[in-house]
């Protein structure tokens, strides 16, 4: 469950992360008794994130332009997302804009510091820059102050973060954190650092220990598409494979295996990965099924590649995904041969076969359930690169 970020900035300031004096707004009349003193900023409460690129924060020197600004974002969706609530606070000045992370690692279980000097609305360079340091024994604020050190912070900054890493580490714990991001870390001309963003990520599990928190949470209603794209990007036409990813960092890095060992990817299609997907209104699963019915479109594919990294959805379920297209792709060829027609059952009518690697728990239960069907269910993604290039040969004559 995720907060929105004047929800997170209160629990940071019960923790004495610095934050600075805001007020929720429901409408833009509220501004009119602003308790702040201007200048101040107006930004957008919504669950998505890059609201400052789209538009959502905004800065006002004046009542009327505060009232002004407030109507502008109340009617303005970020990534179809419409905020019921803005967030007015205090301006900041500062010289730089530090990124600060810490998250739970699901693969090796344990929670990770990040960090990067570059933070700020450009994701992108605070990733190129970011620093990692694992938490593999019991929290001390040597950890903080190693991540702090290895951002390339000097002098009195080193301090200031380590500190904040520190209460960031201790509200994680408290609270059952999967997440929690200050990006920016404002840093003022005179040195002082100021939490200007925030974002926390509740673990659903451990919501039951946490009323006062699970009773934050308001759905968010956002006007989404429920289809996905209405077919995959083609790429050679002589391409046998589609490939089928969560995530546009995994696709192009399966794509890039497939072509490596001398493949030829028809087609590929990101599902969208599971976090930062709320908009996003069907399951992972759900979405599974209809990117292979819309790979399936293109009769070049004889071969489906799937690679899937999931931390909340099981591969069983991900497997019963799969089963399900390939039954009904399998009732399909059943028709066609009941209607007696050889021509139609040419290479062109067969279903595709499935390789499909799954990252996740349950692997087992997966494998059990694809063991009686056409799909091939792999843990590790190069026997499956494999596998998917030799199946998408067209076998030798005589063998
Ligand atoms: P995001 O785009 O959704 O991450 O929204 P942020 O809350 O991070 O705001 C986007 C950018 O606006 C930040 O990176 C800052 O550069 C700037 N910003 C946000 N709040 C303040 C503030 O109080 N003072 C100043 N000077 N800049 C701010
Ligand atoms: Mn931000």
């Amino acid at each position: 469950m995720d907060l929105l970020e004047y929800q997170a900035k209160e629990l940071f300031r019960e923790m004495g992360i610095p934050v600075l004096p805001s007020q929720k707004i429901d409408r833009p009349r509220d501004l009119k008794g602003l308790k702040i003193p201007y200048p101040v900023v107006i930004k957008s409460q919504v669950y998505t994130g890059g609201r400052g690129r789209a538009g959502g924060v905004r800065f006002a020197e004046n009542t009327i332009d505060a009232v002004a600004a407030a109507q502008t974002i109340f009617n303005l969706p970020i990534l179809g997302e419409y905020p019921k609530v803005l967030l007015a606070e205090a301006k900041y000045n500062s010289d730089q804009e530090l990124y600060l992370a810490v998250v739970l690692n699901r693969s090796i279980r344990r929670p990770v510091l990040l960090g990067s000097q570059k933070g700020g609305v450009d994701v992108q360079s605070a990733i190129d820059e970011m620093q990692h340091v694992v938490v593999d024994q019991e929290f001390s604020p040597f950890y903080a102050r190693r991540l702090a050190l290895k951002m390339g912070l000097h002098g009195t900054l080193i301090n200031s973060v380590s500190a904040i890493i520190e209460k960031m580490y201790r509200l994680f714990v408290d609270k059952d954190l999967d997440l929690v991001e200050i990006n920016p870390l404002g840093v003022s001309p005179t040195g002082e650092v100021m939490a200007l963003d925030g974002k926390i990520t509740i673990n659903d599990d451990a919501l039951a220990r946490h009323p006062a928190l699970a009773a934050l949470h308001s759905k968010p209603i956002v006007p989404v598409p429920d289809r996905l794209p209405e077919a995959s990007t083609t790429l050679d036409p002589e391409g046998q494979i589609g490939i089928l990813c969560n995530g546009a960092g995994l696709t192009m890095a399966t794509m890039d295996l497939v072509c490596q060992a001398g493949g030829k990817p028809a087609s590929f299609m990101n599902i969208g990965g599971e976090t930062h997907n709320i908009w996003l209104k069907h399951s992972l699963s759900e979405r599974l099924e209809q990117g292979l019915d819309l790979i399936a479109q293109n009769k070049q594919v004889r071969v489906i590649l799937i690679n899937l990294i999931s931390g909340t959805v099981s591969c069983d379920e991900l497997a019963a995904a799969i089963a399900r297209f390939l039954q009904r792709n399998t009732h399909n060829i059943r028709n066609i041969s009941e209607a007696r027609d050889e021509s139609m059952l040419n290479r062109a009518n067969r279903p595709p076969i499935v390789v499909a690697r799954l990252v996740g728990s349950q692997w087992s239960e997966a494998n059990d359930r694809l063991s009686a069907t056409q799909a091939f269910i792999k843990e590790d993604l190069d026997t499956a690169v494999a596998q998917a290039i030799a199946l998408s040969k067209p076998a030798k004559k005589g063998t």
